[in-house]
């Protein structure tokens, strides 16, 4: 805890936590200590763990990257983070991110932006940027992070981290501040597949405080191993052939693809003809949930609230402008429009009709190959500033991630060499539904 405690206070200039809980770790580590000695500490003993700046713990501030939750204290712990607790991790603080996770460069928080320790001049991904560049940087052993559409594998993949993001509903929501609730998983940020791996197994299971919670068994990730037969493995081809690649990242691609093929595994390429779909029906569909799930935060119930009013419409519309950051506020506008009577069916019911078509056709790739591999993201971390003001630029940083959300399959990303100017290249590989042993078996084997 000492040890993290001082490089935390070393690299403030990152801007990776929001609150270091250093007291409270501090009692955490004595308490191990003694189970230690007494021979009862639980499997995450001394595993010191940041928490993106989404997931409630019980008597802690928790502001999503956001003004609106000024001064709100959370009253319970998510399922997720209370499993961590049991088995004696200990929690060293709370981590920036983008403002209620909406975001792909971590630029949209209320607290100011990360920065990538490869090149303070970057941005570290999004949304969990904070919780990516604390493994990253050495300021946590591993960090929770929520992934709707990327956000713990695409900022993984531009910090040089390992991120898993399981199957929809294997980790209950409970707890973590929703964003799209038919997409968002919370997931680990390591520095290996098996830390990934042994987090997830503590996490995942049934939970009777969230109904989409699988009550599937939860099987030892942390050892699984791949089957003892060659792999049948997809790629996507324009994640090869794109002139919207980076070079370097087709060609370190490439190179794993020759690998596994040397090692005598069947590796063909597949093309999706929803490729180009992928992203307006995430941001459709992502954007109507949020309009939903952010109704809640009205002035009134939590957090900030703006005092200048004169009656309630005016209490709602003020605390709201002036609580919520530009992108929350473009996105409550788009999902509203998408899920307005006039609209709905040209827009929300026709995104829900593609989403199924997705869902098909990643079905059939899945009926011929164990697993579908492709870049995290078709280029690097960018300069800061670089896309804020093209929301579309932006959006494009997800291609490659959000298809596992709109499908609900696991996906794992794990770092892949680096390009020429020496930053990080990730690498993703996705598995059918609940096969997050099978994943973490082969991430292990290329990692
Ligand atoms: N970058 C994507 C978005 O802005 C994904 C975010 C996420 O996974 N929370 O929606």
């Amino acid at each position: 805890v000492e040890h993290y405690l001082t490089r935390i206070a070393d690299h403030q200039h990152l801007n990776v936590f929001t609150d270091v809980y250093a007291d409270e770790a501090r009692q955490q580590a004595d308490a191990v200590d003694h189970k230690l000695a007494s021979g009862t500490a639980g499997r995450l003993a001394g595993m010191v763990i940041g928490l993106k700046d989404v997931l409630c713990y019980a008597g802690h501030g928790v502001r999503a990257g956001s003004r609106i939750l000024d001064g709100f204290t959370a009253q319970f712990t998510a399922t997720a983070v209370e499993r961590l607790l049991s088995e004696d991790a200990i929690i060293i603080g709370r981590q920036n991110c983008d403002e209620f996770a909406m975001g792909s460069s971590n630029e949209n928080s209320a607290f100011g932006p990360v920065r990538n320790a490869a090149d303070p001049e970057r941005v570290p991904g999004g949304s969990s940027g904070g919780s990516a560049v604390a493994v990253q940087a050495g300021l946590c052993l591993a960090s929770i992070g929520s992934d709707t559409g990327g956000s713990v594998r695409q900022p993984a993949a531009f910090c040089g981290v390992v991120g898993l993001k399981p199957t929809y509903g294997r980790v209950s929501r409970w707890g973590l501040i929703a964003y799209a609730s038919s997409f968002d998983c919370i997931g680990p940020i390591a520095n290996n597949p098996d830390d990934a791996a042994l987090l997830l197994e503590v996490m995942a299971g049934a939970d009777e405080f969230d109904s989409t919670v699988s009550s599937q068994p939860v099987s030892a990730y942390a050892s699984a191993q791949l089957p003892e037969r060659p792999l049948r493995i997809a790629y996507l081809r324009d994640g090869i052939e794109s002139t919207g690649v980076d070079a370097s990242i087709r060609e370190a691609t490439q190179q794993t693809i020759d690998a596994l093929r040397g090692a005598g595994h069947t590796v063909e390429p597949v093309e999706l003809s929803l490729l180009n779909s992928l992203l307006p029906t995430y941001y459709i569909l992502t954007t109507a949930e949020a309009s939903s799930n952010l109704s809640r935060f009205d002035g009134v119930r939590y957090g900030f609230r703006d005092t200048s009013v004169t009656d309630l419409l005016s209490l709602y519309k003020k605390s709201r402008t002036a609580g919520f950051g530009a992108e929350v506020r473009r996105r409550i506008l788009l999902g509203t429009f998408a899920l307005s009577a006039s609209y709905y069916d040209a827009y929300y019911t026709k995104a829900q009709q593609v989403r199924r078509l997705i869902r098909d056709e990643t079905e059939r790739v899945f009926a011929e190959y164990d697993f579908l591999l492709s870049p995290t993201t078709p280029t690097t971390a960018f300069k800061l500033g670089e896309k804020t003001e093209d929301s579309l630029q932006m959006y494009l940083a997800d291609i490659f991630t959000v298809q596992a959300n709109v499908v609900g399959y696991p996906a794992l990303s794990i770092p892949n060499g680096t390009d020429p100017a020496g930053l990080p290249i990730g690498l993703q590989l996705m598995a059918p539904p609940f096969q997050e042993g099978a994943l973490v078996a082969l991430g292990r084997h290329l990692y």
